[in-house]
């Protein structure tokens, strides 16, 4: 699965609009079809911003994922909704999203969602006119990550547990994202990233490889590790050195890492994962309000150039964007593209 050399790219979410806040906590204030429309204009706004920023690979910014009921979790049976945050004054932090309890045996008789998704994604992307073709990503959270939400019990008794459980589900709508044409699909295993330092590491690999083994070679497989991004807050321990070198063996084309909010610390581990495949750096911090400049992109991936080469790197912001205001996000696609550009004009790369 070969692609242009210094690639831009987006993890799946993108900001959402302020119209589309109001919608998603006053969903009960609008009727079946208002809110098939909102969801296609959210699409199309996220959308427009990407290819407007002239990106070459884009997303449906996660747009429609407005709510519990519209998330995954909203697409299994078995389980309940955490009724209220368990905590609601103090900054922010992960600990206010809670959990959900399992009441029952999960399934997922309609699947994940994200096949419709995709299918959504391919009929409102309408290419600027002359635009270069861009490639329509879909992103799915692999099964370690959407456990973490879940509270274990008799039946489930641990996270290892429940990430078995919801592992075919994730599975079933990869080969369903195949099966509809989707070229290139990350699997988000942030959880993995967060947990790499204490946890069995080739526990994960397997989990990883056990969950896309049906679709390697059949579509772009990726990877986005993370360290966690809520409301603008990590919440891992932010080395990636810990998952090394483990993580070399996840049957992906691509593994995303964060680094621009950690100002380049373990750059160097890039190499190690060029070695083996595409390497996709996070080179626009997404929890800054600092807008970098395309000088500033230009630079940073220049420092990338000294560790991997240019046909093995992409590059996209940390995460995705959506716990980042819609007008810094706009600019920081912009600078990221622009920064990009420069360099592959030094390096006289086709854009
Ligand atoms: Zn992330």
């Amino acid at each position: 699965m070969k692609t242009c050399p210094l690639r831009t790219s987006v993890i799946g979410s993108y900001s959402f609009p302020s119209w589309l806040e109001f919608a998603s906590s006053n969903l009960g204030s609008f009727g079946s079809k208002d809110l098939a429309e909102i969801q296609d204009d959210a699409v199309i706004a996220a959308l427009h911003d990407q290819n407007l920023a002239g990106l070459d690979v884009v997303t449906d910014g996660e747009q429609t994922r407005l709510d519990f009921n519209l998330s995954f979790y909203g697409y299994l049976d078995g389980i309940e909704l955490e009724s209220a945050s368990p905590r609601l004054f103090g900054p922010p932090a992960h600990d206010q999203r809670g959990k959900h309890q399992v009441v029952g045996e999960i399934t997922a008789p309609r699947g994940l969602g994200v096949v419709e998704e995709y299918q959504r994604l391919v009929r409102l992307q309408k290419p600027f006119p002359d635009a270069p073709p861009v490639t329509l990503k879909a992103s799915v959270p692999g099964p370690y990550t959407m456990s973490g939400r879940l509270l274990p019990n008799a039946q489930y008794e641990d996270r290892w547990a429940l990430t078995e459980a919801l592992l075919p589900f994730v599975r079933q709508e990869l080969e369903g994202l195949v099966e509809a044409g989707c070229t290139e699909i990350s699997v988000d295993e942030p959880s993995m990233s967060c947990y790499a330092y204490k946890e069995d590491s080739k526990r994960f690999v397997d989990i990883f490889n056990r969950t896309v083994e049906s679709v390697v070679g059949r579509t772009r497989l990726c990877t986005h590790l993370c360290f966690g991004n809520f409301k603008g807050h990590a919440v891992g321990y932010r080395r990636i050195a810990p998952m090394f070198p483990e993580f070399l063996d996840f049957k992906c084309d691509e593994m995303h890492v964060e680094m621009a909010s950690r100002e380049f610390s373990e750059i160097e581990l890039i190499s190690k994962i060029a070695e083996r495949m595409d390497v996709a750096v996070g080179i626009v911090d997404v929890k800054s309000y600092f807008i970098e400049t395309p000088e500033d992109i230009a630079n940073r991936v220049r420092l990338c150039l000294e560790h991997a080469p240019a046909d093995r790197l992409v590059f996209a912001p940390d995460c995705g964007l959506s716990q980042t205001a819609r007008w810094a996000a706009k600019k920081k696609l912009v600078n990221m593209v622009e920064g990009v550009k420069l360099v592959k004009q030094e390096l006289n790369i086709e854009s």
